[in-house]
C-alpha cells in the first residue's frame, strides 16, 4: 500500500502539535488528524469586544468532547474545612459526594486545549522524576530532567516563553527568549505578602509574549486568556507549532477529522488509521508511524477501544495498564476582599508564583509539593459582571455604589499540588453510552485520598495565610478539588516506564511492543510534579519522542 504520507499525528493539542512540527523540520512529510474544528482569533474571539464578559471560550461544532464518570466519592466530615463554598450562598457542593461541577473542560479543535490555556510554560521539578525510588510513592519517569532540557529549550524558542532569570530547582542552559512581563499591581501585593511570611513570588513563566516575536505582537495584558486570545500573542498550539508546521510544505492538518481505528495486519506493526469527517463519510490513510496525541482521556479512549485478535484487550493493554494511573488537577482557590483597590482585574492572569514547597519533600507529612500563585482568573474575576454576580451583594442604587466601591479590590491566591496514582482514580469505557460514530464514551473514575486531602489542607493554609497578610480580612469563597472534581491538568493514563507490565509506554513514547506508534500528550506523564502546568513538558516530550523514532530509524 502506497502511503502518501510518513507520519500520522492523532491530534493537534499541546503534544499533537509539536510532534507534527518536529517531524516536518526532519523532513518527513505528515497528516494531522483533528477530531475539533479550526478556531478563527479575529472571528471567534471575543476578549476585544465591548460585550467580552458575556463571552466564555466559544463552542462550535465539534468542540466539545463527551465523557461519562464514574460513582463520586463520599465525602468524609474530617475534611469539611475543604468544602469548596461561597461568602452567601453556602457550600457550592451541596450533598455528601464529590461533583463535576465544571466537567472534563478541555477543548477539542486545532491546537487543542492550548486554545483556552492560561499560558503558564513550566519545566518538571527535577527532584519529582523520581518519586517511587526517591519517596516510595507513585512511578520514575525512565530518564532524568538533564535529558529533557534542551527539548525544553527548543519548545520555549519555538513558542516566545517570557520568563524570569532566576528559576530555583529548575535549572537551565541557557535563559529565556523573552525577558518576565511586569507584575502586576494585585501580584505586587501578595508578593509584599510572602516576603512578610517569608517566601519567595517571582514572575512567573508564560507562554505569552512580552515582546514582539516572531511575527506576533506582544501581549497588552487585557487578563482573559481563557476565553481565546484575540491577538495571537498567547502561544497556543495554533498559533506556533501548528502555524510553522504548515508553513514548512511538509504538513496538512484535516479539523473535524476523529480516529476511530488503528489499522494492523498480523505483526504487530500500526499501518495506518480509518477516520470520519464532519459530513460521515469514513476514510483510510496510512503511514510508516502513528503518533496518538489525543490527551489524556481520549488516547486511553482509542486504544481500549481498538481489540482485535492481536491486542484482545486494546492496543498496548496486554497488562492492563491503559487507563491506569489517572492523576488529575489537585487545587485550590481563595478569594479575599482587600480594603484598598488593587486593580486586580488587569494584567497578566497567574503573573507571579511561589515555588517555596514545589519539591516532593517540602509538605511535612505527605509526599507531593505544590505551587501557589495569583488567581484572579482562575476565580473568575475578570470582569463588572463577574462581580456585580459573585462578589457584591444588595440591590438597586446601594448595589451600585457597592460594586463601584468594591471594582478591583479582590485578591486571589491559587495553589495546584503533586496529584499520585491512586487504584481508583482510572479511565475505563463506558459499558453502554456511544458517541455519534459508535465508540464507547471514556469513563472519568477519580479518588482524593487522605494524603491528598493532606496536601490539599496545606495548600488552603498557605492561601489564607497570604490573604491575611496582605491585608484582607474579608475571605469571599474558596474552592478547592476535594469536594468538586478538576480537570484542568490531566496525566498518566498511558504512562512511561521500563516495563510493560507497570506502564504502557517506554522512554521513547513507544507503546510496549508496538515500536511504529507513539504517544504524545498529557497521558504519558509518569508522575506530574508539584502542581506544575504540564503544555511545556508534553511540548518537549514529543520533540524528543520524534527525533529518537527517527535516530533508530
Ligand atoms: C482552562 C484551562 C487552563 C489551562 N491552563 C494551562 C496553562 O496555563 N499551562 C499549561 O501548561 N496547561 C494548561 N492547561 C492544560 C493544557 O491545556 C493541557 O494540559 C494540554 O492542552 C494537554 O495537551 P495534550 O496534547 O495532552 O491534549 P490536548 O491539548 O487536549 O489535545 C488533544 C487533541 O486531540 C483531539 N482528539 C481527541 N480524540 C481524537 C480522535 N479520536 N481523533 C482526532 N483527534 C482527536 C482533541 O480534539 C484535541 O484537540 C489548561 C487547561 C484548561 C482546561
Ligand atoms: S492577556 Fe495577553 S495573552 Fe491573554 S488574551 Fe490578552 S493579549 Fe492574549
Amino acid at each position: 500500500m502506497s502511503a502518501r504520507f510518513d507520519a500520522i499525528v492523532i491530534g493537534s493539542g499541546a503534544g499533537g502539535a509539536a510532534a507534527a512540527w518536529r517531524l516536518c523540520q526532519r523532513g518527513c512529510r505528515v497528516l494531522v488528524l483533528e477530531a475539533g474544528p479550526w478556531f478563527d482569533p479575529d472571528k471567534d474571539y471575543g476578549l476585544d469586544k465591548p460585550d467580552w464578559e458575556a463571552r466564555s471560550f466559544p463552542v462550535k461544532p465539534g468542540s466539545a468532547g463527551r465523557h461519562r464518570y464514574g460513582e463520586m466519592q463520599q465525602l468524609d466530615p474530617q475534611w469539611d474545612d475543604l468544602r469548596s463554598w461561597h461568602h452567601e450562598t453556602g457550600r457550592l457542593v451541596l450533598g455528601d459526594r464529590r461533583a463535576v461541577r465544571i466537567g472534563y473542560s478541555h477543548v477539542r479543535g486545532v491546537g487543542g486545549s492550548t486554545l483556552h490555556y492560561v499560558g503558564e510554560a513550566h519545566r518538571l521539578n527535577p527532584h519529582s522524576m523520581k518519586l517511587q525510588s526517591e519517596h516510595g510513592v507513585g512511578a520514575d519517569w525512565p530518564f532524568d530532567y538533564a535529558e529533557l532540557e534542551p527539548f525544553y529549550l527548543e519548545a520555549e524558542r519555538l513558542i516566545g516563553v517570557a520568563g524570569p532569570s532566576a528559576v530555583g530547582d529548575r535549572w537551565r542552559s541557557q535563559p529565556y527568549p523573552l525577558p518576565a512581563h511586569p507584575v502586576s499591581r494585585a501580584s505586587r501585593t501578595l508578593g509584599a505578602a510572602a516576603s512578610s511570611l517569608g517566601l519567595s513570588w517571582s514572575p512567573n513563566p508564560r507562554a505569552t509574549l512580552s515582546q514582539a516575536y516572531d511575527g506576533r505582537p506582544p501581549c497588552n495584558y487585557c487578563g482573559a486568556c481563557v476565553r481565546g486570545c484575540p491577538r495571537r500573542d498567547k502561544g497556543s498550539a495554533d498559533q506556533t507549532f501548528i502555524r510553522h508546521a504548515l508553513q514548512s510544505g511538509q504538513c496538512e492538518v484535516r479539523a473535524r477529522s476523529t480516529v476511530l481505528d488503528l489499522l494492523h495486519g498480523e505483526q504487530r506493526v500500526i499501518r495506518g488509521v480509518r477516520y470520519v469527517d464532519e459530513k460521515g463519510r469514513h476514510h483510510f490513510e496510512h503511514a510508516r508511524m502513528v503518533i496518538v496525541a489525543a490527551g489524556a482521556i481520549e488516547t486511553p479512549r482509542l486504544l481500549l477501544a481498538n481489540r482485535s485478535a492481536l491486542a484482545p484487550q486494546g492496543i498496548g493493554n496486554d497488562h492492563g495498564q491503559v487507563g491506569q494511573h489517572f492523576m488529575e488537577t489537585l487545587s485550590w482557590t481563595s478569594v479575599a476582599m482587600h480594603p484598598q483597590a488593587q486593580g486586580s482585574y488587569m494584567g497578566l492572569p497567574a503573573d507571579a508564583i511561589c515555588w517555596d514547597f514545589n519539591r516532593p519533600d517540602a509538605i511535612a507529612d505527605v509526599v507531593g509539593g505544590a505551587r501557589f500563585y495569583s488567581a484572579t482568573l482562575d476565580a473568575d474575576l475578570m470582569g463588572p459582571v463577574a462581580y456585580a454576580t459573585r462578589l457584591i451583594d444588595g440591590w438597586g442604587a446601594q448595589h451600585k455604589q457597592r460594586l463601584r466601591r468594591s471594582f478591583g479590590h479582590a485578591l486571589a491566591v491559587g495553589a495546584i499540588g503533586e496529584s499520585l496514582p491512586h487504584p481508583r482514580s482510572f479511565i475505563d469505557l463506558h459499558p453502554s453510552d456511544r458517541d455519534e460514530h459508535g465508540m464507547p464514551l471514556a469513563r472519568i473514575h477519580s479518588h482524593v485520598d487522605d494524603m491528598a486531602c493532606r496536601r490539599l489542607r496545606f495548600m488552603a493554609k498557605t492561601c489564607r495565610d497570604l490573604l491575611k497578610a496582605a491585608g484582607c480580612a474579608d475571605l469571599r469563597m474558596e474552592m478547592g478539588t476535594y469536594d468538586d472534581f478538576a480537570s484542568t491538568h490531566v496525566f498518566g493514563t498511558c504512562r512511561s516506564g521500563v516495563s510493560a507490565r507497570d506502564s504502557v509506554c517506554n522512554a521513547q513514547n513507544q507503546i510496549h511492543g508496538w515500536n511504529n506508534l507513539l504517544l504524545c500528550d498529557g497521558s504519558t506523564f509518569s508522575s506530574t510534579g508539584g502542581g506544575e502546568s504540564p503544555s511545556l513538558s508534553i511540548q518537549a516530550l514529543a520533540l524528543r519522542a520524534v527525533d529518537r523514532f527517527l535516530q533508530a530509524g
